[in-house]
């Protein structure tokens, strides 16, 4: 393989090497798919001997080299403790077998040392082999995809194209956990800083707001992401000072981009226990009169998981802040139990799909429905509909077509400084044009 950034011809020169054409590298691609070399090892198993013979038929026709069978579970794991005939890198496996079912055996396996990956394939349905993906999310196994038996060509090379070779593990470095004094030090310190991530409008393209990401400049550890401080902070008395902050910083920022002409909104996230504090409505409306920001162009996101509680206030709150029209977001939309009944009871003004139904949801017959559901519904309540999580050129062009409004992920623009922005908006209005197009 060649270095990236070194120029082939002249490292091979040194050698006294000349650089290879490309024919020679077609040849040599060709030897490398006859011998078998470059593909995965596949172990086929399943407990029917006629869907194993027609399987590894259709895997030979396509080409591939190196598979095995096995007619049981236990078959497959003494055949991986021996790895013959082949090194298995492929497991494709059927759920439902008598003795040691599917899901049992992949549990072994990940108790065991295989570090390959795995194909679900059944005839089970989509939801069962949905809920055994969940399964083993946590586990150390790769499930490349599941198929419904019997599995049609294309969507089985589609999955095993997706196959890697494994890469050693790089040791990770141990992950530091922080105490209230330290958010304290944080604090008093001001070593917060915001990042900003572009939300766009996915009919015409254009830029529509920012939502305003909290990160923390540790001096020793470098940024650290909310996920590892927000719940702390929750939970030692700390978030009300932070939320504090991040309004002040995030409103003097939209009035900023305001005056400048970048007509955009921002939006803030707002914990929980912010809600619950009496009095949080009019600090919110003081905050941006001090700032000059419109309330129109804040949005506040609220993570609905957290909203349920028996006191009043955060109710009160929120229904003060729309009043003040200020816009209101329901952050992660469908993850936690109450959704619906949030949706019913506080007066937002946005749905914001979690990333959970968005990623991959053009070729999932479960959660496509579920974000056509969620986009749907926002729509019938009057509300704006925001995909989170847009991660590839598939993911938005699924959005275009069911509809909704806003979009925010990677695919666009990940969280960066205030300064990236005016580089980033240049890129992202050259490339917009094609992704509108049709
Ligand atoms: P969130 O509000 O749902 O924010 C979205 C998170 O998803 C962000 O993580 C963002 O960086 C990440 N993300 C965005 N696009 C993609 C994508 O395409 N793929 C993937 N895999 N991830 C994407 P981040 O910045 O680490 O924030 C995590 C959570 O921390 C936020 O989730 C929010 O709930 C909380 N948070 C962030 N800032 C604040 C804050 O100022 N106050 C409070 N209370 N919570 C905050
Ligand atoms: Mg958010
Ligand atoms: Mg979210």
């Amino acid at each position: 393989m060649w270095s990236t950034d070194i120029d082939p011809a002249s490292e091979l020169g040194q050698f006294g090497l000349t650089a290879p054409t490309p024919l020679d590298l077609e040849l040599a691609l060709e030897s490398e798919r006859s011998s078998g070399r470059g593909q995965p090892g596949i172990l086929l198993l399943d407990d029917d001997p006629f869907m194993l013979g027609m399987q590894s038929r259709m895997l030979r026709n396509m080409g591939y080299l190196k598979i095995s069978t096995a007619g049981s579970a236990e078959a497959a794991l003494m055949l991986l403790q021996q790895q013959v005939p082949h090194h298995v890198d492929v497991i494709v496996c059927d759920l439902n077998m008598p003795g040691v079912d599917g899901i049992e055996f992949l549990q072994r396996l990940n108790r065991g040392s295989f570090r390959g990956n795995v194909i679900l394939l059944s005839g089970e349905g989509a939801r069962i082999m949905h809920t055994v993906q969940k399964l083993l999310d946590g586990s150390r196994l790769v499930i490349l995809g599941a198929l419904e038996k019997p599995a049609e060509r294309g969507a089985l090379r589609a999955l095993l194209d997706c196959w890697q070779p494994p890469v050693p593990t790089v040791p990770q470095r141990p992950v530091a956990t922080y105490t209230r004094e330290d958010l304290h030090v944080a604090q008093s310190e001001r070593q917060w800083v915001l990042h900003y991530q572009p939300k766009v409008d996915v009919c015409s393209g254009a830029l529509t707001g920012m939502e305003a990401l909290v990160r923390w400049m540790h001096p020793q550890h470098g940024l650290v992401p909310p996920d590892r401080f927000i719940a702390l902070a929750e939970g030692c008395g700390a978030i009300d000072a932070l939320t504090d902050w991040v309004l002040q910083q995030a409103m003097n920022q939209v009035a900023s981009w305001q005056r400048d002409g970048l007509k955009i909104q921002v939006a803030v996230n707002v914990s929980m226990e912010s809600l619950r504090t009496p009095h949080f409505a009019r600090r919110v409306g003081e905050l941006a009169q001090h700032s000059c920001a419109a309330p129109q162009d804040v949005i506040l996101e609220i993570t609905e998981s957290r909203l349920m509680s028996s006191s009043p206030a955060p109710l009160e709150n929120l229904v003060r802040l729309r009043m003040q029209r200020f816009g209101l977001s329901i952050d992660d939309f469908g993850t936690g139990h109450s959704s619906l009944t949030q949706l019913r009871d506080v007066p937002f003004t946005e749905l914001k799909v979690d990333r959970g139904f968005v990623q991959g949801a053009r070729n999932n017959q479960i959660i496509r429905p579920m974000l056509e559901g969620s986009i749907g519904l926002a729509k019938r309540l009057g509300m704006k509909s925001v995909a989170e999580g847009v991660e590839t050129v598939d993911d938005w062009r699924l959005l275009r077509e069911i509809g909704c409004d806003f979009a925010q992920g990677w695919f666009i623009g990940r969280p960066m400084a205030s300064e990236q922005i005016p580089a980033w908006l240049e890129q992202w209005q050259s490339r917009a044009p094609s992704l509108v197009d049709a």
